[in-house]
């Protein structure tokens, strides 16, 4: 049982750390259950708080929409598909954002998500 826990929650840690895209509990849960067919939805919940808790992973959050999780890597933004619900990575950063900022004003944090219709589903 321990043993085939441990298996379960390396599978769903190279899954969603090797995903290439952000993915929810529900997605991890079907690939994974692809895998493993008796994968249940605790085993998905504390894999994600373990590689949470060890930095490997992190929340992407798009207001009014699931929780998502990808892999720790540098700042960019996303971009979610409204036809297939799916979000992708974009690469680094908009550089006319601070100027948006008025003087003595001192940014510490932003988010920007791109809503659309992505390649596949064009
Ligand atoms: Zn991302
Ligand atoms: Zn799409």
């Amino acid at each position: 049982m321990q043993e085939r826990n441990t298996k379960q929650k390396q599978v769903i840690a190279r899954l969603i750390l090797e995903a290439g895209h952000p993915v929810s509990v529900q997605e991890i849960l079907e690939v994974g259950r692809g895998h493993m067919s008796r994968l249940g939805i605790a085993t998905v919940y504390r894999t994600i708080k373990r590689l949470l808790d060890a930095g490997e992973l992190q929340a992407v959050v798009i207001p009014g929409d699931v929780v998502r999780y990808e892999a720790v890597m540098p700042h960019h933004h996303h971009f979610k598909c409204s036809r297939c619900d799916r979000v992708y990575d974009l690469d680094g950063c908009v550089k006319e954002l601070k100027s948006m900022v008025p003087k003595g004003f001192k940014v510490e944090n932003h988010e920007l998500t791109f809503y659309g219709c992505c390649r596949s589903c064009a």
